[in-house]
């Protein structure tokens, strides 16, 4: 049997080659790392987390929660490793990222139909194949996949959040507490509660600060300035108005200060990286700034004085294709059988997505390759929504989307935001099982 070739062994790639493999087909799995490197990328492990450590919230009413459950009943292989390394995080999934990817690599290497060969792609291969190489997609294969759609990707910009050790933190100025939970022994998160004086000298820094200068091939790209909306840096957020970071990733809503009993006038709140608590990420504070202003301005916070940084805030490219004109919503090449991608550059964003689209682009081939029309996935489940969404939105304003709600048809139920949420949990299942009763791949 010729092995099916799956480019890129990020979270889409992963799972993608382990359901490939557990159907009984023979798979190489490329990783050009840690031969080429990525601008994102540290290590050189499979299914490495690049910024936040959250798949998002695993609860039932939410759509990432809804995802979860269509993930298990998937057989999802990725997920179940993600839970046994999870971190204390609220109501959200958030994993010790290290240890995880450590966890996929090693049940990679050792399943006997995958090979994993660390290699750069340089072009897309014949036949059946899955292209899953995120979007750091090195060069040479950006201009194979540019010259098989004969148009251009879009890029835009992301950014990553600092990291900073957790004993070099001054827990004197910080409170721990979940938001909305008044109970402090079982918070998860790190709260730095600024007041107004504070929160306006941050925002004056912010403003004032350098950011780096684009990369030549960065300031080259007209699309270079579009930032993507859902992933601001701080310092652009602030240059929208005084209170955009209040009403964002500061926002203070649900917090108390345990020690004046109030809620603060803003928040910087710390999520635990790991088990043992020794890293923290600055929740939703990617930024571009220089990496000294970067010190410079949060040591100058309450609780940051002294901090040490395990990795600084940055920017990069991110690429992803004009997907509603070339795939279909089973995440095939229209315009060639057999020819699948998954992850980020199909526009499904979202750590978990991304792992879902991998094991969507994999089912989908598994049908190609028994010689049958691959069957989409009901639109009512939330990834099959965002499958809809890449094949069908408008296009050339296509924009990635998550796990939302809104991807799927309304539903007709007048009710509360969390009755509302049941109710596509319950839709969602009941659909799911239909669908699978009905002979499609699990
Ligand atoms: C800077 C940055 C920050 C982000 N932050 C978040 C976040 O906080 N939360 C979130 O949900 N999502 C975030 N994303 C999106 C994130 O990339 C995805 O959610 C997820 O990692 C994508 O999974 P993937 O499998 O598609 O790509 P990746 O995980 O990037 O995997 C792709 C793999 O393909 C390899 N590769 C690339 N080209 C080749 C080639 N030619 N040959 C062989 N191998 C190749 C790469 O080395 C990589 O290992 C971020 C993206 C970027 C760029």
């Amino acid at each position: 049997m010729k092995p099916v070739p799956v480019i890129g062994a990020g979270l889409a790639g992963s799972e993608a080659a382990w359901q490939l493999a557990e159907a009984g087909i023979l798979v190489h799995l490329y990783e050009m790392r840690p031969l080429v490197k990525t601008p994102a990328h540290q290590g050189e492990d499979c299914a490495e987390l690049v910024c936040s450590n959250s798949l998002g919230s695993h609860l039932p009413d939410r759509a990432g929660g809804v995802l979860m459950a269509e993930l298990r009943a998937l057989q999802c292989h990725l997920l179940p490793i993600a839970e046994a390394h999870a971190v204390p995080a609220g109501g959200a999934l958030a994993v010790d990222r290290i240890p995880f990817a450590k966890a996929v690599t090693k049940s990679l290497e050792a399943h006997p139909l995958i090979t994993l060969i660390r290699e750069e792609v340089l072009t897309i291969p014949d036949g059946l194949c899955i292209v899953a190489s995120g979007p750091l997609t090195s060069e040479a294969l950006s201009r194979s996949i540019e010259k098989l759609s004969g148009k251009d990707h879009l890029s835009f910009f992301d950014a990553i959040a600092p990291v900073v050790l957790g004993d070099s933190l001054n827990r004197d100025s910080i409170f721990k507490a979940s938001r909305w939970n008044k109970n402090a022994d079982e918070g998860d998160y790190l709260n730095i509660p600024l007041n107004k004086e504070a929160y306006q000298t941050f925002i004056n820094n912010l403003l004032q600060a350098e950011c780096h200068p684009l990369k030549d091939f960065e300031a080259s790209d007209p699309r270079a300035k579009i930032f993507f909306e859902r992933c601001l840096p701080i310092e652009i957020l602030a240059a929208r108005g005084e209170d955009s970071l209040r009403f964002g990733p500061m926002r203070p809503v649900g917090l108390e200060d345990p020690r004046t009993g109030k809620r603060p006038y803003a928040v910087i709140q710390l999520r635990a990286e790991n088990l043992s608590g020794s890293l923290y990420n600055l929740v939703g504070f990617q930024t571009h700034l220089k990496y000294g202003e970067q010190e410079r301005i949060l040591r100058s916070l309450p609780g940051l004085e002294n901090v040490e940084f395990e990795r600084l805030g940055s920017m990069h490219r991110n690429t992803f294709l004009d997907s509603p004109r070339l795939l279909t919503s089973c995440l095939e090449w229209r315009e060639r059988h057999g020819l699948f991608f998954a992850g980020q550059i199909t526009g499904m964003e979202g750590y978990l997505g991304n792992i879902g689209s991998g094991l969507l682009a994999a089912q989908s081939l598994i049908q190609r390759f028994k010689r049958e029309e691959p069957v989409p996935l009901p639109i009512t489940t939330v990834l099959g929504g965002l499958a809809r969404h890449v094949a069908t939105a408008p296009s050339p304003s296509f924009q990635p989307m998550k796990a939302s709600f809104g991807a799927l048809p309304p539903h007709i139920s007048p009710v509360s935001k969390k009755e509302r949420g049941q109710a596509y949990a319950k839709r969602s299942a009941d659909d799911l099982a239909r669908h699978l009763h009905n002979g499609c791949p699990q």
